[in-house]
């Protein structure tokens, strides 16, 4: 069978990398890099990124973790260690599990309920099941922003009590060795050897239907058939490829409601540690920041010898983006008093670049109105998969379909 791939970011690599042992595939991507979100930007030494953080939500045991192995793409995934830890307001790290210390005895009595609720509370949003108390709240926004890019108001209580058992399920997270690009590269090295190919400078203009089927793309004005397309840039973009005849109401209506989640990532040049190692630090008790990580504690290669890549991130609060930055960098300052960095770049990501194209808990699947076309990547995540994990859960879901 003959795919066509619109992009290649880490949803199209996968479906790709999985697909062409016994197909023949082609993935087209726009940019003059492959990884989309996830990949690598060299810059003074550093490895920074296009999006992602380095990390991979639930390490060498997670879903990701696993649809590498199973395409043959060799990737190194370290679990770090410790897990995660929380700064406290006094700048202490104190580790995850810890988080009792952080509140008072009033919402400490709330454990045994709040335990049950993560079982049985799949109505409303994060903040309702934490009622609302502004001690919860503190720690529910930075582990919600942290993970997720959106706050504990915006993320679906079901959604929160899928990930908690995925959580559980495959364990915490880990750094791919070389970062994004570790990952990316290994995956098209896959395609490649098994005779596919990743075509970059190569925008998909549209995608060629014929009786309600999906029949090929078009690229650079040459008509490429094929016998289905993926795409890896969401529903309402590839809706925006093909002849809106072939529109569902119900289905347009839905995929211009949904959301991206938005987010502003800042790089820190670190002289000498500021988290002391690589897992999340969260920061519930900042004005913006969700939590910092310092992956460089377990790839040296993605920081000059003697420093570390210190990375933070915060989801977007308003809609003023230089506003938002300042209230980070200023966040920042807080954080490290008297400490030795520099800021290597602040990013900001929304739109049709976003940390997430559809906020958790919100994917839509894989199907389109059109038969042979499928979506893959973060607008199509599977239910209670933390961002790539998502997308390899997504994948898998498509895989699904595929061989049916
Ligand atoms: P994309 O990476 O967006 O890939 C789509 C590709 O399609 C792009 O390369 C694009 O150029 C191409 N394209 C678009 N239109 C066309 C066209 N018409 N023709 C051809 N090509 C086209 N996830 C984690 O698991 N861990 C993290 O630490 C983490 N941190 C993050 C931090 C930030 C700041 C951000 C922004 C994201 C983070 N994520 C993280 C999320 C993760 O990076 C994304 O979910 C993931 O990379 C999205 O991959 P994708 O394949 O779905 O989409």
């Amino acid at each position: 069978m003959k795919v066509s791939v619109i992009g290649g970011g880490l949803g199209g690599l996968l479906a790709g990398a999985a697909l062409s042992k016994d197909h023949d595939v082609h993935i087209y991507e726009q940019l003059e890099i492959y990884g989309g979100r996830f990949t690598n930007l060299p810059y003074k030494g550093f490895q920074l990124s296009t999006g992602a953080f380095h990390m991979i939500p639930h390490g060498p045991t997670g879903p990701l973790a696993s649809l590498l192995r199973d395409v043959g793409a060799n990737v190194d995934i370290v679990k770090t260690n410790p897990e995660a830890t929380f700064m406290t307001k006094d700048l202490k790290q104190i580790p995850f599990r810890d988080f009792n210390e952080l509140l008072s005895a009033a919402s400490r009595s709330r454990i045994p309920a709040l335990v049950m609720r993560t079982v049985t509370h799949k109505k409303g949003n994060v903040a309702d099941m934490v009622w609302n108390d502004p001690e919860w709240l503190a720690i529910a926004d930075s582990c919600c922003g942290w993970a997720l890019s959106t706050t504990a108001q915006n993320t679906p209580a079901s959604e929160a009590v899928a990930i908690l058992t995925t959580t559980r399920k495959y364990g915490t997270p880990g750094v791919p060795m070389g970062g994004c690009k570790g990952v990316v590269d290994a995956l098209a090295d896959v395609i490649e050897s098994n005779g596919g190919s990743v075509s970059l400078n190569s925008k998909v203009d549209s995608i060629m239907v014929e009786d309600g089927k999906a029949a090929g793309v078009v690229v650079g004005g040459e008509r490429i058939s094929s016998d289905i397309v993926i795409s890896n840039i969401g529903h309402k973009l590839t809706s925006r490829l093909y002849d809106g005849k072939y529109l569902e109401p119900k289905y347009a209506g839905v995929i211009n409601k949904v959301r991206p989640s938005a987010g502003i990532k800042i790089v820190l040049a670190a002289e000498e540690p500021l988290v002391g190692h690589p897992a999340a630090m969260f920061t519930p008790y900042t004005q913006r920041v969700n939590g910092i990580n310092e992956v460089s504690h377990i790839d040296p290669s993605l920081a000059p010898e003697g420093m570390h890549l210190t990375m933070s991130h915060q989801t977007m609060r308003t809609p003023d983006v230089q506003k938002e930055i300042e209230l980070g960098l200023q966040d920042l300052k807080n954080l490290f008093p008297g400490k030795k960095y520099s800021v290597l770049m602040v990013q900001s990501y929304r739109d049709d670049w976003p940390v997430n194209r559809i906020s958790s808990g919100f994917d839509l699947g894989n199907l389109t109105p059109v038969r042979g076309l499928f979506v893959v990547g973060d607008g199509a995540k599977g239910k209670g998969g933390i961002e790539v994990e998502g997308i390899a859960l997504g994948v898998r879901n498509f895989l699904d379909i595929f061989d049916k």
